[in-house]
């Protein structure tokens, strides 16, 4: 177990973790490429771990909001009729992959999404959400100590949003 698993462990014996979300938010969730999905599946993910979502205004606006000035693109690969996949979601709100001591996917399995939350980057800058229920933040007491905290470095950061970005077929950032 590394150290991000050993927190993120922690994390969902405590809170329910990143990876449960309140009912009705599901929409939101990050949509998942067909790399990830092959990857997910190679690593013993079964058709209830995956859910056909419909490209609602919200999930697309959500997601212009994650890569600003890159809505033209957005907005052609989630066209308003279409559909994505996104992980399985339980009624309490768990995705269907979330174990009692976390995920059950091994790390380099898991989606671009997963394995890079809580950072992002945007605008070539940095960043990571604020959530109030993650571990990490609580013990990191802000920000500075949170690389750490997860097991990771900037490095990882740069190299997971690349990963996703070139999933997506978006153009690659430096
Ligand atoms: S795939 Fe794993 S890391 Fe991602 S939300 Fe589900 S349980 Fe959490
Ligand atoms: S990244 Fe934060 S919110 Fe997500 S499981 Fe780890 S400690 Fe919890």
């Amino acid at each position: 177990m590394d150290s991000q698993d050993h927190v993120c462990a922690r994390c969902a014996e405590q809170h329910g973790s990143c990876c449960t979300l309140e009912p009705g938010l599901e929409e939101y969730c990050f949509p998942l490429s067909a790399a990830e999905r092959a990857a997910m599946q190679a690593a013993g993910a079964k058709a209830e771990h995956f859910h056909r979502e419909a490209n609602t205004p919200a999930f697309v606006d959500n997601l212009c909001r994650l890569f600003p000035g890159e809505e033209e693109h957005i907005r052609a690969l989630f066209p308003g009729q279409g559909f994505h996949h996104r992980v399985g979601i339980s009624p309490q709100g768990a995705c269907m992959l979330l174990g009692a001591a976390g995920c059950l996917l091994p790390r380099n399995a898991r989606p671009l999404y997963c394995r890079i939350y809580p950072f992002w980057i945007q605008n070539g800058r940095q960043l990571y959400f604020d959530f109030c229920r993650c571990q990490a933040q609580l013990e990191a007491g802000g920000g500075a100590g949170l690389l750490k905290r997860l097991g990771m470095t900037p490095e990882d950061v740069r190299h997971t949003y690349q990963e996703l970005r070139r999933a997506w077929n978006l153009p690659e950032h430096t």
